[in-house]
């Protein structure tokens, strides 16, 4: 049995340990130590990362009552450890927020904790219940509160028959001893992973989104410092619009609905403008078959330049796009039917579309010069 450090003292980074065993696996080389300060994964939190001796510790998982460090190279005798203790740090914080956080909520709600998922960027925890925004606002206001207290975080060991004085929150049936987290006021849960010693640790709670999920909701968290890293990368977004747009930082909103409201405007009044000159090159239109190019077009555009041509042609083609991105087609006939020529068209230019007998449309993913080269065969 490991002895675990990690419960004594959660903020041991190095510590000297004798190798117990160490044999070879699937994924590295199994160490057991006689004590250890890496957390084992567990409860939602990953297994700790470092370094045993000069061999780099990948993973940490609990297998019985024994820790197994998963190194990339064997070890023996009395060894040196290091933890990566900003990851296991930045954990703890992510751990306790996520305690503060569902505490806070069922106090104000009432549901429970039904999943916890630590991401890489953020961490995700479901509830048994919808939120409404105004709930949510006030539990995170409650949560951050709860921060500025600086409240202790407790380990609490119940004795035998005495885990029923105590009301906790937990996710699952746990067996054995029941190791409770408490932090007065806010939550006393069952959980087995680290946490800071007090609350101001965590730094801040950010709500990011929430989601219906199943017959609850799934909410997206930033914590500690992964929260400053989030605020920083949106603050640098938020100066980079602000700059583009030459707008102060907190009128960015209203700024980009003018420029939507511009670029409304400006679509209208090309379309127009490409209506107008459809109109004139179709006025000009004449023969049995006719093609035009549309450089950089869209399928609309096609549709409505092909319409115009038919009044004055017996078969028009439009092809709008140009060799690069391939090209959107509409081919139109008054007094014929198109299908066949729509047909032949996919299967010379690598095509899919297809239509009613006066009209086809679709794309195809051909040069100008092979879609030429077809067209003189119709
Ligand atoms: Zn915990």
């Amino acid at each position: 049995m490991t002895q675990k450090l990690y419960y004594e003292n959660q903020y041991i980074k190095e510590f000297t340990a004798s190798v117990v065993s160490c044999t070879e696996g699937k994924c590295g080389f199994e160490v057991i130590l006689d004590k250890t300060a890496f957390f084992p994964e567990g409860g939602g939190q990953p297994g700790d990362t470092g370094f045993i001796g000069d061999a780099e510790v990948i993973d940490t998982v609990e297998r019985g009552a024994d820790v197994v460090h998963i190194c990339a190279k064997a070890v023996s005798g009395e060894v040196e450890c290091r933890l990566d203790f900003e990851k296991r740090f930045t954990n703890m914080q992510q751990h306790t927020g996520e305690h503060i956080f569902s505490g806070v909520l069922h106090a104000v709600c009432g549901y429970d904790n039904v999943g916890f998922h630590m991401g890489e960027s953020c961490i995700t925890v479901d509830f048994n219940g919808v939120v409404t925004s105004d709930e949510l606002a006030r539990i995170e206001k409650l949560a951050n509160e709860a921060i500025y207290k600086n409240i202790p975080v407790e380990a609490i060991y119940p004795a035998d028959g005495e885990l029923e004085n105590y009301s906790y929150r937990s996710k699952k049936e746990i067996n054995g001893q029941v190791r409770l987290t408490k932090i007065e006021g806010i939550d006393l849960c069952a959980c087995c992973g680290t946490h800071v010693a007090y609350t101001g640790e965590v730094g801040i709670i950010k709500v990011i989104s929430v989601m219906n999920y199943k017959s609850g909701v799934r909410i997206t968290l930033q914590i500690g410092r992964k929260a400053l890293a989030d605020y920083c990368e949106k603050n640098k977004s938020v100066h980079e619009i602000s700059n583009l747009l030459k707008a102060k930082t907190d009128e960015i909103t209203p700024a980009v609905e003018r420029v939507l409201a511009q670029l409304h405007e400006a679509r209208y009044a090309y379309s127009t403008l490409k209506k107008e000159l459809f109109a004139l090159k179709a006025n000009e239109a004449n023969g049995e078959k006719y093609i035009a190019f549309d450089d950089g077009g869209n399928a609309d555009d096609a549709r409505v330049f092909a319409d115009l041509l038919a009044e004055k042609v017996g078969i028009a083609a439009v092809f709008s796009g140009n060799d690069d991105i391939g090209y959107k087609y509409t081919v139109v006939a008054r007094e014929r039917d198109v299908r066949e020529i729509g047909k032949a068209l996919n299967a010379a230019c690598g095509g899919r579309g297809g239509g009613k007998p006066d009209m086809v449309q679709g794309s195809v993913a051909a040069t100008r010069e092979e879609i030429e080269s077809f067209w003189k065969t119709v």
